[in-house]
């Protein structure tokens, strides 16, 4: 479980360390992903049952862990989000405590201390197992059957050695676990029509495209593993930050905005 974390580590700093314009970015979320993986380590060394799934009584559990993540923004993120990692780093916890309870059950993408922090919470809770209470799925193929969170990006990938061209999955912006999701099909509202989904793509990032609808104007990013195996596609999302700028250009918004706000 832990492997995932590392995964995710690694291909930041690998991308982090090569010629990228999103240098910046990668440097930080590498630095992110380090804070994330360590809450949840924390989360794990505790007895399971000592996690409930109800996050007001898993506060206790998480609020130790968690100011190891503000001290990271604080040293490394650009400057605003600097600054309120030291406005939260003096705050009474109930500040805090709020925060986390209000994202948690209502998300909203620009809240981004309570996204990174209960996205390892999570994850945590899908891998062990555990069902997050007040996160009940809305149903439907468009959210995490888990936790009912939107999807921050896709991916395509192989899944039987016969398959040539292959399974389209999302991957939830909460709790990380991926689902299947059929291939030409809006990942918001759900639009068939192949005329109005379009895909585009620059030889910049060449496993990488935008995933468009000329319905709902949204979009997601898709990630081809078939192309580039060792992507990670959280990760490489990140990476190819110049596509999100040419997708808002071109009028679409994303379904849901990555940790760094891109
Ligand atoms: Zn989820
Ligand atoms: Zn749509």
């Amino acid at each position: 479980m832990i492997d995932f974390w590392d995964k995710q580590i690694e291909r930041a700093d690998q991308l982090a360390s090569g010629p990228s314009g999103s240098k910046e970015l990668l440097t930080f979320y590498a630095q992110l992903l380090r804070a994330q993986k360590r809450i949840y380590v924390a989360l794990g060394s505790h007895a399971d049952s000592s996690k409930s799934g109800e996050l007001e009584q898993d506060l206790a559990v998480l609020r130790p862990a968690l100011t190891t993540l503000l001290e990271t923004v604080a040293l490394h993120a650009p400057e605003a989000l600097r600054l309120e990692a030291e406005v939260l780093l003096n705050a009474d916890r109930n500040v805090i405590d709020k925060t986390l309870l209000e994202y948690w059950r209502d998300p909203s993408d620009i809240q981004f201390f309570a996204k990174a922090i209960l996205q390892p919470y999570a994850r945590w809770l899908a891998q062990s197992g555990v069902s997050p209470t007040g996160r009940e799925p809305a149903g439907g193929e468009r959210t995490c059957p888990y936790c009912g969170g939107k999807p921050q990006v896709s991916y395509l990938q192989n899944k039987e050695a016969s398959s040539e061209s292959g399974n389209r999955d999302l991957i939830c912006a909460m709790c990380l676990s991926s689902w299947e999701f059929r291939r030409v099909v809006c990942a918001d509202c759900g639009e068939e029509r192949p005329a109005k989904l379009g895909y585009f793509h620059s030889p910049e990032f060449d496993h990488i495209r935008i995933e468009a609808c000329d319905t709902c104007k949204h979009y997601i990013k898709g990630v081809d593993l078939t192309r580039l195996g060792h992507a990670a596609p959280l990760v490489d999302e990140i990476y190819s930050a110049p596509l999100d700028l040419w997708a808002r250009e071109h009028g679409y918004s994303k379904i849901e905005l990555n940790l760094i706000g891109l």
